[in-house]
């Protein structure tokens, strides 16, 4: 692997390709390429060159040179990323899809969009309501795009009814390291012709080839959505309502959170939670074709809920009320982000939920950090957030990198072994990336990860495309 300065000539040659207004050489531009969202920027590494290729020839042209000069190729999207996966670990060349940002059509026959890789979430959100129409996945960050999307697999809190990104592909064109550019799939809903390429390249991370356009499908719009939050004394309680819930309803999102968490992302926002009671939060979104069958989901919902424990039942009906309700829960991140290592994203079988997260505060308690633990409870998806910081009586305490540093690899050790041993893995929705890799054993077997090796092998045999990314 050539990871050492690019040769002046070969330069030029990128430069020919994409314009020299499309190429960035300089490290003041090429800093914001250097990472991801992830919070310890000592991951970064600043690329040689970041490319931004207009069409698939390009990116095509881009990795038949990089191919034969054996030059590492990273392909970035929105780099709202959580692990590393756009960092460009060896240097060399960011392909950043960033202008292929064309919906192309809005096949309504079909319920189906043709896009670009580079189209944002918001972007292609925006096309489909305005054809009338609905796209359920909702990773919580509207900055990525549909190509990082697709690598990392993304979920978001509506997978519980709606499923995640695999759930909606239909075709992808993708352009090969040797600079083949390949359609699979199509405008299909059933395809059963050979081995699936198009599912192997959805959560590959960019290791494999590049996304350069996506079949989508979208949906009918729901007549009617509703949200409900429900407060319990413990997460227990909350917790063992939800096998209970999902019986007998389908929700869109079916999220806990503890109240403290949820209320520092309010008065940051500076709106209002519906409710301050209890210390566990259900959220629950459903969707319904009418009034009568939303107040029959809503009462089978409450009717459940109190029977198990549950405080009150505050319900947000008007668009404002839900659009808050919404937006509080999306944006903890945000609130408690300058403060946060990692986002963790273990998922278990959603019946393990309520003792890993009593395990996760074990482990709280044993370092003497903070911990904040939430997520999606219809899907076995947990964000645990290591921070460095703990909690006294309330109140958020920073703690020096001296303390935290030690404790880190340690809380993650325990907290994905603890996933693994109630038959979860270590990554639900952000992909594995640069930081998770050393933990991959924890989730697959040897054997598991010798034939992805050898895949790789086959789809990458000079290793230039995301190297050092899922593992080594
Ligand atoms: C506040 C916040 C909330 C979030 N909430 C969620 C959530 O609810 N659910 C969820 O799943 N994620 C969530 N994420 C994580 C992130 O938004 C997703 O992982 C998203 O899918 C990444 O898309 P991106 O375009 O930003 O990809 P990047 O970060 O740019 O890249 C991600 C990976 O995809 C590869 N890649 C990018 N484009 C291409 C392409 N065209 N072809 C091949 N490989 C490519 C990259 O090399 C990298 O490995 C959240 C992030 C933030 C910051």
């Amino acid at each position: 692997m050539n990871s050492s300065a690019l040769d002046p000539e070969i330069r030029d040659v990128f430069i020919e390709i994409v314009g020299r207004k499309n190429c960035l050489s300089e490290p003041e531009g090429m800093a914001d390429y250097s990472h991801d969202e992830f919070s310890l920027r000592d991951i970064g590494r600043m690329p040689e060159l970041v490319l931004k290729p207009r069409s698939s020839f390009q990116v095509a042209a881009i990795l038949e040179v990089a191919d034969r000069e054996r030059i590492p190729v990273t392909p970035r999207g929105g780099a709202t990323g959580l692990c590393g996966g756009c960092v460009p670990a060896p240097g060399g060349i960011v392909l950043s899809l960033e202008r292929m940002n064309r919906v192309l059509e809005i096949d309504v026959a079909n319920q189906m969009a043709v896009v670009e890789a580079g189209v944002t979430l918001r972007q292609f959100e925006e096309a489909v309501e305005e054809a009338g129409f609905y796209f359920p996945p909702h990773p919580g960050e509207e900055s990525a795009m549909i190509g990082g999307m697709i690598a990392t697999n993304a979920g978001g809190s509506r997978a519980v009814k709606y499923g995640v990104l695999r759930n909606y592909i239909r075709g992808l064109e993708i352009v090969t390291p040797q600079g083949d550019i390949l359609d699979l799939g199509g405008k299909l809903i059933k395809n059963s012709t050979g081995y699936s390429l198009l599912h192997l390249m959805i959560g590959s991370e960019g290791t494999l080839a590049i996304v350069t356009k996506a079949v989508i499908q979208f949906l009918a719009k729901p007549a009617l959505t509703r949200s409900l939050v429900i407060p319990f004394d413990d997460l227990d309680a909350a917790i063992e309502t939800v096998p209970l819930l999902l019986r007998n309803i389908l929700p869109i999102a079916l999220e806990f959170v503890p109240r403290d968490v949820i209320m520092i992302s309010a008065d940051r926002l500076r709106k209002s939670w519906p409710c301050s009671l209890g210390e566990t939060h259900l959220m629950i979104i459903l969707d319904a074709a009418g009034e009568d069958e939303m107040d029959r989901l809503s009462q089978s919902a409450a009717a459940i809920a109190l029977d198990h424990g549950a405080l009150d039942i505050f319900i947000a009906d008007t668009p404002k009320k839900q659009a808050d309700v919404l937006d509080i829960r999306s944006k903890i991140y945000e609130a408690i982000k300058q403060d946060t290592i990692e986002i963790l994203d273990v998922c278990v079988p959603r019946g393990q939920i309520a003792a890993h997260v009593k395990r996760v505060r074990a482990i709280a308690a044993k370092y003497g950090l903070w911990l904040p633990t939430f997520g999606h409870a219809g899907d076995g998806n947990v964000h645990t957030h290591i921070m460095k910081a703990r909690q006294e009586n309330g109140r958020i305490v920073p703690v020096p990198e001296s303390e935290w540093r030690g404790a880190f690899d340690k809380i993650r050790e325990e907290i994905y072994e603890d996933g693994r041993s109630r038959g979860g893995v270590i990554s639900g929705e952000h992909g594995i990336g640069l930081v998770k890799k050393k933990y991959l054993s924890r989730s697959l077997s040897p054997e598991h990860i010798g034939l992805m090796r050898g895949i790789k092998r086959v789809f990458d045999p000079n290793g230039i495309l995301n190297p050092g990314k899922i593992f080594d």
